[in-house]
């Protein structure tokens, strides 16, 4: 029996055929791959979706800039949409799958050179495949004392990917977009542009000045469909002289509004360097039991159990994570003044371990996935202003919302500055079909509640694009869609990535 052959849309198996040779010629036969067993690994997603509705029709992995640039000749001349992936993780937005059925993945895990490392600047340059373990090593064996940011995932995804997703972490260098400087992007056309400063013939800081001249650039490239970017620069934050790590912890659930009001002036005075994570009791809970060992009941795990058996865990309804970095003379006037802040607010503030908030990479955040365990999980990643009152109503909404479709709220919601990042995980049994269902139509619930209260998504997977981009307002997606006709008149770069599609009014 002949395999199953997934198609392109619109693209007859003729000129799929003749696409494929092209791509085999530009990256040798090894390196295009069509097998179903080939491309498991592309079509196995997390999110609350069946995997055909996002099933790709091969893979090509390039290895280097001029791959790239042939492998788009041939998607140019044969209309085919093509979907690059970094490391291709991506957990719980979409993995390494398309927006759309039947697109070529393009994967970019084999361009994977460290080019540039100045351990003066404090900068890097690096391709998409680089691990965030990989620079981690890098530096390590070199005796480089730059430390680096990373999202929960961290050892097994890279820069590139999460940046350009708009990812966060848990250091001084939160905002990993904010910490990105100069990009080499392949156009759809095959041109390459070096935003930035890199278009200087003999540019000397592409990765020390992000603005160059004119429009500033570097975005219209994040959470995009307009280019596929090549090399970025990033920012290393220099190993602090020393740090400590605290925890302080509100033993009610309605103390989270005062956590927020405390924090909020403390960071936008500079006096807490790094976002500051609240994260809730059934959150905590999951990386020290699972669901079934606590309440087998249906519905939430009901809350007074979470804080009783929190409580034996040293477990409270909220627990604020956060650093000082700096020389011991530096942090000791900044703890004391946080410290005072929090225990006026009713904290109870600690010594805290957290590698993450200090260049240690671990595995240690999968816990979540065994909570209930079957491998489903969709974050719900919404931003709010940084007010208490905000924090409580984001709450109650989620809370509210996931309780109906029998689904715990484990939220994490971060202090950035001006703004609140709630990102709340929803985890769910993959292989029951009923569960599935249910934390679609939660999913699709909480986005539109959250949209009518004003707290905008500010990142989703591939299955929520298109609703998240209507959330946006006409006039946006007609600025993107002008944008995606210029710089990709054929449509072939990853059409539906954040809702953009070529076609349509
Ligand atoms: P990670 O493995 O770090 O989680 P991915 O490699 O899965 O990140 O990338 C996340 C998303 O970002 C992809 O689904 C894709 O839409 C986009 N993306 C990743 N790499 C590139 C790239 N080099 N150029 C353009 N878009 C990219």
């Amino acid at each position: 029996m002949s395999p199953r052959v997934v198609l392109p849309a619109g693209v007859s198996s003729t000129s799929f055929e003749r696409a494929l040779a092209g791509f085999q010629r530009v990256v040798g036969p090894a390196y295009v791959l069509r097998d179903p067993a080939q491309l498991l690994p592309y079509r196995k997603i997390m999110i609350p979706a069946p995997e055909d509705e996002h099933e790709p029709s091969a893979a090509v992995l390039a290895s280097s800039l001029s791959e790239v640039q042939g492998v788009l000749a041939v998607c140019n001349r044969y209309k085919i949409p093509i979907w690059p992936i970094s490391t291709g993780r991506n957990l719980g937005f979409g993995s390494a799958a398309p927006a759309t059925r039947g697109q070529v993945i393009l994967d970019l895990k084999r361009m994977d050179r460290i080019l540039e490392i100045d351990p003066v600047l404090c900068t890097a340059l690096v391709e998409p495949g680089v691990t965030y373990q990989q620079l981690h090593d890098h530096l390590k064996d070199r005796s480089i004392d730059l430390w680096l940011d990373f999202p929960g995932d961290g050892p097994l995804v890279g820069p590139v990917g999460n940046t350009l997703e708009r990812g966060t972490g848990r250091t001084a260098y939160a905002d990993h977009f904010a910490h990105a400087c100069g990009m080499e992007v392949v156009l759809a056309d095959g041109r390459v542009l070096r935003t930035g400063m890199g278009g200087l013939p003999n540019g000397t800081c592409w990765q020390s000045f992000r603005y160059g001249y004119g429009p500033y650039l570097d975005g219209l490239f994040t959470q995009s469909s307009f280019g596929i970017v090549t090399k970025l620069g990033l920012w290393l934050m220099p190993a602090p002289a020393s740090y400590r790590t605290l925890l302080v912890q509100y033993g009610r659930d309605r103390d989270l509004a005062a956590a927020v009001e405390t924090i909020r002036p403390l960071r936008l005075r500079g006096v807490l360097a790094n976002p500051c994570a609240l994260t809730n009791a059934t959150h905590m809970l999951t990386a020290v039991t699972r669901r079934a060992e606590l309440f087998q009941g249906t519905g939430p795990v009901p809350d007074d159990l979470v804080l009783d058996v929190g409580r034996q865990h040293g477990i409270a309804a909220w627990n604020a994570t956060f650093s000082l970095y700096g020389t011991p003379e530096q942090i000791a006037p900044n703890l004391d003044l946080v410290t005072r802040a929090f225990q006026s607010s009713g904290g109870r503030v600690s010594e805290y371990r957290d590698g993450s908030q200090a260049n240690e990479l671990s595995l240690s955040a999968f816990s979540l996935l065994d909570w209930v365990g079957g491998g489903g999980l969709t974050w719900l990643a919404t931003v709010s202003p940084a007010r208490g009152t905000d924090a409580a109503q984001q709450r109650d909404l989620a809370r509210g919302i996931l309780a109906r479709y029998g689904l715990d709220y484990l939220a994490r919601a971060t202090v950035h500055g001006r703004d609140l990042h709630h990102l709340v995980a929803m985890v769910f049994d993959r292989r029951d079909l009923t569960a599935m269902q249910q934390a679609r139509d939660c999913f699709r619930e909480l986005v539109a509640a959250f949209t009518d209260n004003g707290y905008g998504v500010y990142r989703a997977g591939i299955d929520a694009m298109d609703d998240v981009a209507r959330s946006y307002g006409d006039t946006r997606r007609e600025v993107n869609r002008a944008l995606k006709r210029a710089l990709d008149p054929n449509g072939i770069l990853a059409p539906g990535k954040s809702g953009i599609h070529v076609g349509g009014a």
